[in-house]
């Protein structure tokens, strides 16, 4: 049989540390044999982000806009043990940041559902999509640390000089003040990226903020929201029998928990930066949890949710063993090739990415994983696989089904 071809290529971002070692791996044993692997690559690596001054993490972003649909491996975001560690010219932002802003992108999270790691909420079959608003609001907030008493305002001054104030609080002590913000556009883009995403995946997309305490800052997310929804996707989602419903935060939390998944649920960006580690943990294991970027113009970036696991790495390093879960790297690549083969019209590259989907979940179910895995799954005579072995149980189940 020969290879599957591919017409346009996927912008592959390679990364850094043990995830870069199962990066090759995969391409290896699980995507080249198969695959007439089309790729614009860009080394997003620390190294050669130094190189270059971080451009090619910028251009990296550019081409997939250009493309459409890129593959991401798990990068450091430099920290200062890394700039001696790398000895950098500059403590480079997260390559995750520059790429969300660049592409205005919402990050949805979903477990990968193997039977055997069971969720602690035994309810949930199904997974569920985290999405997190990823701009404003405590993140880019202005605070006081007030020292006694005195008067607290609120002002906007507009262009032409004209003032909105209100009080804040008569101060009679000490205390601490917090302004915080968000715009309409960047709301806009989250709405839009989920409501899209929601009629892509089929799933009903549930919302929640505190509107009935904050009735102007709360209440406008629920409001362009609503708008939006109204406008554009009413209709789209009653043609493919999807919902999408607004409540309380403090009853969908009670809801999540009574749920058996299957859903989105978007969160304002507190919310969901606490939600995802819940849910994620809830599930099993971050080792299970993928990641899509998608922006509000359709452009997607898929990758494991995961860092680049160093502590592993330097037990490679040192020629030790590792035992080093793949899986949400195999699915970043089935997802972006899934959406690939989607957007052009390639049949064969969307049953590769289902096989290659089922072949690992299988080869989980039927035993054989990482140490991460054996310690928490419920399945009696399990195999521990190294990060190499498990990889390969992969490809012969792949050519077993
Ligand atoms: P991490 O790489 O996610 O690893 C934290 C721990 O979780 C590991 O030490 C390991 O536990 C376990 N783990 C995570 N993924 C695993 C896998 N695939 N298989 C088995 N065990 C796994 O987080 P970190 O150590 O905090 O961060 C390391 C680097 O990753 C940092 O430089 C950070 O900047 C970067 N990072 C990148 C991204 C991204 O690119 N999206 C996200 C997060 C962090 P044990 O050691 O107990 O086995
Ligand atoms: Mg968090």
């Amino acid at each position: 049989m020969g290879k599957i071809e591919m017409t346009t290529p996927l912008v592959e971002m390679d990364g850094d540390e043990m995830t870069r070692i199962l990066w090759k791996m995969i391409k290896d044993e699980l995507l080249l044999p198969y695959i007439d692997l089309k790729t614009e690559y860009y080394d997003l690596g620390l190294e050669y982000r130094n190189e270059t001054n971080d451009k090619v993490t910028m251009d990296s972003a550019e081409a997939t806009k250009k493309y459409g649909v890129a593959v991401k491996c798990a990068t450091i975001t430099p920290n200062a043990a890394r700039m001696t560690e790398y000895n950098l010219k500059e403590m480079w932002k997260s390559p995750n940041g520059t790429i969300r802003a660049a592409l205005d992108g919402t990050v949805f999270r979903a477990p990968i559902i193997v039977k055997g790691i069971e969720p602690c909420v035994k309810n949930w079959e199904k997974p569920i999509t985290l999405a997190r608003h990823a701009y404003g609001d405590v993140y880019k907030n202005t605070e006081i640390k007030v020292p006694g008493e005195g008067k607290a305002e609120l002002v906007f001054t507009a262009k032409d000089g004209t003032e909105i104030r209100e009080t804040i609080h008569n101060f009679t002590g000490a205390g601490i003040l917090q302004g915080i913000h968000n715009t309409d556009e960047s709301i806009t883009s989250f709405a839009k990226a989920c409501f899209n995403y929601a009629l892509d995946t089929k799933q009903d997309l549930w919302f929640a903020t505190k509107d009935t305490i904050s009735k102007k800052y709360d209440h406008n997310f629920k409001d362009i929201f609503q708008e939006i929804y109204e406008k554009e996707y009413e209709d789209k989602f009653k043609a493919a029998g999807i919902e999408y419903f607004y409540t309380l935060i403090d009853d969908a939390v009670a809801r999540v928990m009574k749920a058996k998944g299957g859903f989105i649920w978007a969160c304002k960006n507190y919310d969901g930066d606490v939600m995802s580690d819940m849910v994620s943990s809830a599930f099993g294991s971050l080792a299970m949890m993928t990641s899509v970027l998608v922006s509000p113009s359709g452009v997607y970036e898929y990758e494991a949710a995961h860092g680049t696991v160093q502590r592993h790495y330097y037990k490679h390093l040192k020629g030790e063993e590792t035992s080093t879960n793949s899986v949400a790297t195999i699915f970043a690549w089935t997802g972006a090739l899934r959406k690939r083969g989607e957007l052009d019209g390639n049949k064969e590259l969307m049953q590769f990415a289902d096989k290659l989907e089922k072949a690992t979940v299988q080869t989980i179910e039927s035993g054989k994983m990482t140490k991460d895995l054996a310690l928490i799954t419920s399945l009696k005579d399990v195999t521990v696989l190294n990060s190499e072995d498990f990889i390969k149980a992969v490809r012969e189940t792949f050519e077993s089904i």
